[in-house]
């Protein structure tokens, strides 16, 4: 039997008589959008965060949006993130109508490289997005420092750091403001799009809020224009059941990594994870680095290893922003990386003998890729 990337049913097989009665009740109630499960959600995620609010989403996505809009991001302005993420990271940018720039990474963690991003700072930039990568936390004290010289607002991005920490505090709760994703294969999924923002401050996140429910408080009283981000009342009843088990299952992704490293110590050219000393990784992914990727992972799937690549093409070399005119070579941390990254099977759920054959099929790549 093929090992996949993420495992969903088998989370679902261990959590089932909850689910169905959380989304049971929600069909008989018919209150499918916002209400109870909505607000619960949000209060029990916050306390989780270690953050003063959180706000539900639609999306991830949406969540990003909201963010750059709350930070009042215009025509005009610049925002600096990473090149190797998601692009959601990168095309809200455009949404608000202002320029994205793309720095380097830092080498050891993968997130954003403070050093570069003090190099791309101009007059104009008003936000930065830092990513926490695969879930070990971005290097937020020296990036917070710049930012703060500059007076420019920081979005953590989180959406593959559910838990994850950096010099004790919770991802979510280290910069004013930060999104979350529980596209359902997220360290929190839900069972279809859902996303939060979590923030220190009462004013950001009322303007967030009202922001995603049409600018509105009161049904018929618009005192903005909005969207409709709202999250659905059936996707945070299902969150807040899974919000339960969530440090259960970051320990067991833990030692999922663990093992990894234990089996895998002895292959020369293979690079491991290797988290800093002042960070809690929470292992969204468990990604490697071998020199003949291409073969190495057509290798592993052939075998019934599903890795997958998170990024083969960082978002500076896609046809989408071409018009940065970033030619190959300019990056070259996140390129390396782009060029050699291989996911391996991550989930709370991986068996040992699932793991052992990882291990043996990846060893057996490495000689006969
Ligand atoms: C998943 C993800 C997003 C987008 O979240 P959606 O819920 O899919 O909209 C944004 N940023 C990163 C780093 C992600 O991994």
């Amino acid at each position: 039997m093929a090992i996949p990337l993420v495992d969903l049913k088998a989370q679902y097989r261990s959590i089932k008589e909850q689910i169905d009665a959380a989304i049971t009740e929600i069909l008989e109630n018919t209150s499918f959008i916002g209400g109870k499960p909505v607000s619960d959600f949000e209060k029990d995620f916050a306390t989780y965060c270690e953050a003063n609010y959180a706000v539900g989403t639609a999306s991830g996505t949406a969540a990003l949006h909201l963010a750059l809009c709350a930070a009042d991001i215009k025509a005009g302005d610049e925002v600096i993130t990473v090149s190797q993420t998601f692009i959601a990271t990168a095309e809200v940018v455009k949404l608000c109508g202002a320029a994205v720039r793309m720095v380097d990474i830092d080498p050891q963690s993968y997130c954003m490289d403070p050093d570069a991003l003090e190099d791309a700072i101009t007059d104009r930039t008003r936000a930065i997005i830092p990513v926490h990568l695969y879930g070990h936390p971005a290097d937020m004290d020296p990036i917070l420092k710049i930012a703060g010289k500059h007076g420019i607002t920081v979005i953590e991005d989180s959406a593959q750091a559910h838990g994850a920490r950096y010099n004790g505090r919770r991802a979510g709760s280290i910069a004013e403001i930060a999104t979350f994703s529980f596209y359902p294969g997220k360290n929190l999924g839900a069972y279809g799009d859902a996303g939060a923002l979590t923030l220190s401050g009462k004013e950001t996140a009322d303007k967030v809020t009202m922001l995603a429910n049409h600018g509105r408080w009161l049904k018929y009283k618009h005192l903005i224009e909005g969207f409709n981000y709202r999250l659905d009342a059936i996707q945070a009843a299902v969150l807040s059941v899974k919000l339960r088990h969530i440090e259960e299952w970051t320990e067991k992704r833990r030692q999922v990594a663990a093992r990894y490293d234990e089996l895998l110590a002895d292959l020369e050219e293979v690079t491991l994870p290797k988290p800093k000393a002042n960070v809690e990784h929470v292992y969204h992914l468990y990604v490697v680095q071998v020199p003949n990727r291409d073969k190495v992972t057509e290798y592993l799937r052939e075998h019934g290893v599903m890795a997958q690549l998170h990024y083969p093409i960082p978002l500076h070399l896609q046809p989408a922003y071409e018009h940065l005119g970033m030619k190959p070579g300019s990056l070259p941390a996140t390129e390396t990386l782009a060029d050699r990254c291989i996911s391996l099977p991550t989930f709370p759920e991986l068996t040992e003998e699932q793991i052992s054959t990882v291990a043996k099929t990846l060893k057996a790549a490495m000689v006969n890729a």
